[in-house]
């Protein structure tokens, strides 16, 4: 990466082997960047990444964010963490080490090189919100020694080193506030909604309903998500965010199963089980400030979002079929 090639510029993207980096990397590429992924492995997968493998304008490093990163580039997206539930609570320890010491090593190498940098932080920042939909100004309403806690405080900690980087070393910072997206090269076993009523549905298996299914999320397709953090990335260095990233229209996980039930013509039946702890009762995102700063709404309705992601879980499923 020490030689820039054409006009792009040389970007990180950490995480980049997961799912929203995988896309996100696509599109950098497709723009004529050069795209360095460094990502460890742990829920990501290579096969997301592997048709720009031979490419001599992408690189993958596997590495750890929680260790020093010595390299030369011009932006950072660090979106390296595990997102779901259970990949996040399998090492909680892990997980606040990747979000903490993860943001001081890239905050670090952005000092270093003076490089513009995003963070992909979470509406779990908000956790079981008390104010709806949620705005940024609104604080959060988080229980720092819960199971959850690994990923939304750890989050939370990034978005101060975030905001102290900006302020006592004049960083040029961007922060994203993610909410719920899925979209084709989801993990199947990855334990999201989204992608267990999908599986469960293709499968004829029960959809499993934690709690009475009237809990709320807004869903965002993955393509509209990179094209927000893409023009938050490249908006002017005033807009520091935090800016929410995601779809307002609000579903109940009832009306959510229905959906994909229909959509994959399926006969599965619903089959009712706990509500974890601390999961957040409703979800949806104030877009306000992206509109404004970014001209940025999520375009694909979840009518619209659901068929391909339903095509990507059927593919996985006929390779398994078809392996010996
Ligand atoms: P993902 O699990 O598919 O991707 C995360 C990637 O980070 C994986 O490739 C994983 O191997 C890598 N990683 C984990 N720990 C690492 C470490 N210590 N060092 C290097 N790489 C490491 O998840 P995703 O859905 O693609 O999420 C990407 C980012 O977006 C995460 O930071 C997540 O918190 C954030 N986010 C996602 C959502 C969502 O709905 N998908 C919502 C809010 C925020
Ligand atoms: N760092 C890095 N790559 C660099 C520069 C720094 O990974 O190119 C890491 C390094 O581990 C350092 C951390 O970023 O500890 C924070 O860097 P900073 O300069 O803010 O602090 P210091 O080096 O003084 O601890
Ligand atoms: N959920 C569910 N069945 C599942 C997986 C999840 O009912 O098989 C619920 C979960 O309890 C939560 C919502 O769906 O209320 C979204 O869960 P997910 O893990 O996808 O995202 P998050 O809770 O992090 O927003």
């Amino acid at each position: 990466m020490a030689v820039r090639n054409g006009q792009g510029k040389r970007i990180l993207v950490t995480g980049g082997a997961g799912f929203v980096g995988s896309h996100l990397i696509d599109r950098l590429l497709e723009r004529g960047h050069d795209v360095l992924c460094a990502d460890n492995l742990f829920t990501g997968d290579k096969r997301n990444i592997e048709h720009h493998f031979g490419n001599p304008r992408f690189e993958f490093v596997r590495h750890d964010v929680c260790f020093p990163l010595y390299v030369e580039v011009d932006e950072i997206y660090n979106l390296a963490c595990p997102a779901s539930p259970i990949h996040y609570q399998h090492d909680p320890v892990q997980t606040t080490k990747t979000s903490v010491l993860g943001a001081i090593n890239m905050l670090g190498l952005a000092k270093r090189l003076r490089a513009r940098i995003l963070q992909a932080s979470t509406s779990e920042v908000y956790g079981d919100p008390e104010v709806h939909p949620q705005q940024e100004g609104y604080w959060g309403n988080v229980n720092p020694i819960g199971l959850r806690s690994c990923y939304d405080e750890g989050k939370r900690c990034a978005e101060t080193l975030f905001f102290d980087y900006h302020r006592q070393h004049g960083l040029d910072i961007k922060v994203a506030r993610i909410f719920n997206t899925y979209g084709p090269r989801m993990h199947p076993a990855d334990g999201r909604v989204v992608s267990n009523f999908i599986v469960q549905a293709l499968a004829g298996k029960p959809i499993t309903m934690y709690g009475d299914g009237t809990q709320t999320r807004s869903f965002c397709y993955v393509d509209d998500l990179v094209e927000g953090l893409i023009r938050l990335m490249e908006s002017p260095s005033d807009v520091t965010g935090p800016v929410n990233l995601g779809n307002p229209a609000e579903f109940t996980m009832r009306q959510l199963a229905e959906k994909v039930i229909r959509l994959t013509g399926s006969a599965s039946g619903i089959a009712f089980a706990p509500l974890p702890s601390d999961d957040p009762k409703q979800r949806r995102p104030h877009t306000e400030r992206a509109e404004a700063l970014l001209d940025w709404r999520a375009a694909v309705p979840l009518e619209e979002g659901l068929p391909p992601t339903i095509a990507h879980f059927a593919r996985l499923q006929a390779a398994a079929e078809t392996q010996p």
